[in-house]
């Protein structure tokens, strides 16, 4: 589980990445939004903590960038300001819980439970792996953040890679949860290969970094990993 924690306060910072990395979560620090929210943008955290007297932009600011650019992590804001109005306006911009400083570690760590618990929002209709997202509901693919346009098919193929990420998937796998053939004819290998190479023309070739890899004679495996 990856942790970012966006404070300015170095001390608090400090003590918060050994606190948690103590209970196992891989955490960073930020000890400026604009670092935080450069970060968010460059590789997916499971969770971000969130101070909200920051030098430059807010904690507030930085809350409202991640939605509009529609982050979904959940984010606790760990702030010394106790009063009923941040709360409200913490929570309404998109903040998923809310703790005052001074606080227990024990109670931080609670809730951080409880909330990766909860996953992101939405956890059942988004995919996601490195740049590449798939949302379910939308029917939407992007890549940094660019839209891509996928037939039915494509999408279907793209959606089943994602689930799937990391792991070889063959063709008969394709044909029968993608295709839904039961049968396997030789045909069927052109036909997914050829809707492979397309969707690789698609989602990848503009791309530095690789996503779909042919792993010869078995399958395909979706993975920003070099895979051999
Ligand atoms: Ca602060």
């Amino acid at each position: 589980m990856q942790i970012l924690i966006i404070e300015d306060e170095e001390k608090v910072a400090r003590a918060l990445k050994e606190g948690l990395e103590q209970q196992g979560y891989a955490a960073e620090v930020a000890l400026s939004g604009e670092d935080g929210f450069n970060r968010l943008q460059k590789k997916p955290f499971d969770l971000l903590i969130l101070d909200l007297m920051l030098p430059g932009h807010s904690g507030f600011d930085i809350l409202k960038n991640i939605r509009h650019e529609d982050m979904r992590l959940p984010v606790l804001i760990l702030s010394a300001r106790d009063n009923t109005d941040d709360k409200v306006t913490g929570l309404d911009l998109g903040a998923d819980d809310y703790l005052a400083k001074p606080f227990a570690f024990p109670e931080l760590l609670a809730r951080i439970r409880v909330l990766l618990r909860r996953g992101n929002h939405f956890p059942d209709t988004h995919l996601q792996l490195a740049d590449l997202e798939l949302d379910l509901v939308d029917r939407f693919v992007k890549r940094s953040g660019t839209r891509i346009f996928l037939t039915n098919r494509e999408f279907d193929l793209l959606k089943y890679l994602m689930e799937n990420q990391h792991q070889i998937v063959s063709r008969e796998m394709l044909t029968k949860d993608v295709w839904q053939v039961t049968n396997r004819f030789s045909s069927m290998d052109n036909l997914i290969d050829v809707h492979i190479t397309r969707l690789r023309h698609k989602i990848d070739e503009p791309f530095d970094l690789k996503l779909l890899h042919t792993v010869r004679g078995v399958g395909f495996v979706l993975s920003e990993k070099e895979v051999s």
